[in-house]
């Protein structure tokens, strides 16, 4: 039987027969015997999720911002067009 599991963008893909995994948030060893733990900790779990989305947003800000400084300066020249058609 094949077990499905979500892959996880943080953990390196090693052999689950590696006996010391690290925390990717802290660093310290993670003990937790199941294959799917990638964190030390709930907290350090939580920290890495926030940072996560806190990328996220700044990728999407930057979109953002880039596309106002595009529509600027489509309206600056749809203006000037507008002088010159007069
Ligand atoms: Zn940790």
């Amino acid at each position: 039987m094949t077990t499905f599991r979500a892959p996880s963008d943080e953990a390196p893909a090693t052999s689950i027969a590696t006996p010391a995994r690290t925390c990717p948030a802290c660093g310290s060893v993670v003990r937790s015997k199941r294959p799917e733990t990638v964190y030390c900790s709930g907290k350090c779990r939580l920290r890495a999720c926030r940072a996560r989305q806190r990328g996220e947003l700044e990728a999407r800000l930057g979109r953002a911002e880039a596309a106002l400084a595009e529509a600027s300066a489509a309206v600056a020249e749809f203006h000037e067009l507008v002088e010159r058609w007069r």
